[in-house]
């Protein structure tokens, strides 16, 4: 079952690009479901030997998997920068963007989003021997911080905090900062709590949370502006799982 998903997502590959366009234009009648994601954002989405979608796996790919058969289509994935998902999106390149994305204002002036379907915020990965950080506004102390590029890390951290720009690294994936906050290259970093919490066990570091700094965000779904066909699909799908539970159970698996 796996290995025919597999193949069949190996194969339409090149399909992709050719219906594209339609898809983002909420055609119906296209079979197969485009999720664009950043496949390095454990537990949400990540790459493993034996994904549920081919190598892909997380509490992203397995509600776009539910949602792919709502609509009885195939689910495909295709991988990409956080940065160029919006895009992608706008571009019909892809359907969706499911990726643990934050709603925003500045988001929503280019594509609709869903309901949320989770709940999140940001946190602070340290050393786990690390003292001196205990709130957000210790990060102006001159300390050097990483953030993921284009995330909501990224816009506190420099338009919110205005942490001077000598003093941010950014990075494509957050294993990448991870990694300096343990080689003691940087004191912090600051990304979405079910990351950071699921990095710091992998790396020996610790989390801190500011719930004053940090406000809740809710993730959703982006698709293209005014596609409402694909939007109330996901939506009921959505509004179905959350009732059920279906949801908070496939996130127990994964954290
Ligand atoms: N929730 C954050 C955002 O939307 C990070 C999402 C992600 O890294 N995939 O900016």
């Amino acid at each position: 079952m796996k290995k025919g998903i597999l193949k069949l997502a190996a194969l339409s590959v090149a399909a992709v690009l050719s219906v594209g366009l339609m898809a983002g234009c909420g055609e119906g009648s296209d079979d197969k479901l485009v999720m664009g994601t950043n496949a390095a954002f454990e537990p949400f989405e990540f790459t493993t030997t034996e994904g549920l979608v081919g190598e892909f796996d997380g509490i992203d790919v397995a509600i776009a998997l539910e949602l792919a058969k709502s609509m009885d289509k195939e689910l495909v994935i295709e991988d990409m920068e956080f940065d160029g998902l919006l895009a992608s999106v706008q571009t019909g390149k892809i359907d969706m963007a499911v990726a643990g994305m934050t709603i925003k204002e500045e988001r929503l002036k280019s594509v609709d989003f869903s309901i949320p379907y989770y709940t999140a915020t940001q946190v602070m990965v340290v050393a786990a021997d690390n003292t001196d950080i205990a709130k957000a506004e210790d990060l102006k102390n001159g300390k050097k911080v990483g953030v993921v590029l284009g995330y909501t890390g990224d816009s506190i951290v420099t338009d919110d905090l205005a942490i001077a720009e000598e003093n941010i690294t950014r990075a494509n994936r957050g294993v990448d900062v991870v990694q300096d906050v343990k080689n003691g290259k940087l004191d912090a970093v600051v990304i979405d709590s079910y990351t950071g919490k699921a990095l710091a066990e992998k790396n020996g570091l610790k989390v801190i949370e500011d719930a004053e700094a940090f406000e809740a965000e809710e993730y959703a779904i982006a698709v293209a502006k005014g596609n409402t066909e694909l939007l109330d699909a996901i939506n009921t799908k959505l509004e179905e799982m959350l009732t059920s539970g279906k949801i908070e159970e496939i996130a127990q698996q994964y954290n």
